[in-house]
């Protein structure tokens, strides 16, 4: 459970769609304990200011490749955590577990 932050583009179609449902699971627990979003928070795997801008982003790329996109993100009435995800780290995180990312 983590944000990538790396350009969308780069992202295989499991960690793209991965990544947009996993901001909508993380701003949709932050509606209610919000416990869970803020220890990844803390972990250095999401960041949480960046929901929204993020999400639209990964959404252009999902339509794009063909994917069709029904949820809007509202988080206007949610506190969003800071965040920092390392997307150095990413990457090679990424390389490691993932054969299809980064090779386009
Ligand atoms: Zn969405
Ligand atoms: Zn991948």
């Amino acid at each position: 459970m983590r944000m990538w932050m790396i350009e969308p583009e780069l992202l295989c179609r499991q960690h793209l769609l991965g990544e947009h449902f996993e901001i909508h699971k993380a701003a949709g627990n932050l509606r209610h304990s919000g416990k869970w979003t803020k220890s990844l928070t803390r972990k250095g795997f999401l960041e949480p200011q960046n929901f929204l801008s993020r999400h639209n982003k990964l959404v252009i790329e999902m339509e794009r490749r063909g994917f069709m996109h029904n949820s809007p993100l509202n988080v206007s009435d949610i506190d969003l955590p800071d965040g920092n995800v390392n997307t150095e780290m990413s990457v090679r995180d990424l390389r490691k577990r993932c054969g299809e990312c980064l090779k386009r």
